[in-house]
């Protein structure tokens, strides 16, 4: 019944991917330069039922690919998880709590794909894919420039989302304290 906070989560990732990327800036002049002002941009497109979540930030290797996004172990979404075992199936008053993570992708795609180039130089642009259902595929990627897009196919059911009108609003309501131009 809260599937909006999706958007919430994945803005909060580029945010803390933009942040991350900046301390690395300040400690090693070694990584990947964005060119431009570091932005958090979302793209609907209309044709192809997907919403794209960008951002410049700090990227993912295809190790952190295969770490932190083909788990849910270690994101807010096991806590989450644990805590719909514990408490039932209340799961509307249990959203607003838990920082859900990435995996809140999937209450409105039913596949996503991640495009990323790490900010560490020598590495190579990824492509991460899954339809949510206990695995995930990661191939070479054609990001050019550090960072990472987050695509989401809608699912028919949530096509509501695919409005910039509601998408705004949403980013509004949940994302206004976000430090980063979106
Ligand atoms: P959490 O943000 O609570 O750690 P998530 O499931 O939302 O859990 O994300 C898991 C991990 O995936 C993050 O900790 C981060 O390392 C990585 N990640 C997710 N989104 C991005 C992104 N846009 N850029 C870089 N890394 C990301």
């Amino acid at each position: 019944s809260e599937r909006e906070v999706f958007l919430r989560e994945l803005i909060s990732n580029a945010s803390d991917a933009l942040d991350r990327a900046r301390f690395a800036a300040l400690e090693d002049t070694e990584i990947r330069a964005v060119s431009g002002e570091p932005s958090i941009r979302i793209t609907i497109d209309k044709e192809q039922k997907t919403i794209t979540i960008s951002d410049d930030g700090i990227g993912l290797t295809e190790e952190e690919a295969l770490q932190h996004l083909g788990t849910i172990a270690r994101s807010g979404t096991r806590a989450f998880a644990d805590a719909i075992e514990t408490k039932g199936d209340d799961a509307s008053t249990l959203v607003g709590q838990f920082g859900v993570g990435f995996y809140a992708s999937f209450m409105v795609a039913d596949r996503v794909l991640v495009r990323s180039l790490s900010a560490q130089k020598d590495t190579s642009s990824i492509l991460w894919s899954s339809e949510g259902a206990g695995s995930f595929d990661i191939t070479e990627g054609e990001r050019a420039d550090r960072g990472t897009d987050v695509v989401l196919h809608i699912r028919d059911d949530a096509s509501e989302f695919l409005e910039v009108d509601k998408l705004r609003d949403i980013v509004r309501q949940h994302s206004d304290f976000i430090q980063w131009p979106i």
